[in-house]
């Protein structure tokens, strides 16, 4: 294929994003080429203004505006809960589900040794280390219900319970390898409420 530079360079970026194969990144690209330039800017704007305003939660690991996320500013949010999730978007599929009153720690990433992923380069010493003021009485895994996701939800499920705290798993009835973002919002919010102990 000959494109002019800058429309090779673009389909080169837009390829770099998930799920977007060549034929996407080419479709994309040519739809770009015909909107108006206020258009494109305001795309282009809204990439750098994420990159540039959205920090992660110095708590939570939340994406955030401030150096604390709403979440864990919100003083009516129950402290002896806290739901353990792979990334930020799981905490909005889960409040989307609305029946989770707890706080939140996001690991960003779970277990992973194909992709060169261990333990220790997920949140898991901060997570331990909010343990220690005592408040929470329960954990609960909401990793995916993947290979990776259980395998991250075992692994920390060994480092809290013989600090004495109660660590669950949320319960199946959402589809095996899936993702939380894509469970619907009965679905995940059965999921939680029938979670298990592990
Ligand atoms: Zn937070």
């Amino acid at each position: 294929m000959y494109y002019a530079a800058p429309v090779a360079v673009l389909i080169e970026e837009l390829t770099k994003l998930p799920s977007i194969g060549p034929k996407s990144a080419q479709r994309l690209a040519f739809h770009l080429l015909k909107v108006s330039p206020e258009e494109a800017k305001k795309l282009s704007d809204a990439i750098v203004d994420v990159k540039n305003k959205i920090k992660f939660c110095k708590i939570c690991f939340n994406i955030t505006e401030g150096d604390v996320c709403e979440l864990c500013r919100d003083t009516n949010r129950d402290d002896s809960l806290l739901c353990v999730v792979g990334e930020p978007r799981d905490i909005i599929a889960l409040e989307r589900a609305g029946n989770y009153r707890g706080r939140y720690h996001v690991l960003e990433g779970v277990v992973s040794p194909i992709d060169g992923i261990g333990p220790g380069d997920l949140r898991i010493k901060e997570l331990l280390d909010r343990l220690k003021d005592d408040k929470v009485r329960e954990i609960i895994l909401a990793t995916n219900p993947n290979i990776e996701g259980e395998a991250t939800a075992m692994y920390i499920a060994r480092l809290v319970k013989p600090l004495g705290i109660m660590v669950t798993r949320i319960a199946s009835g959402l589809p095996v390898g899936g993702d939380l973002e894509y469970a619907d919002e009965v679905t995940l919010g059965k999921a939680l409420e029938g979670r298990r102990e592990m």
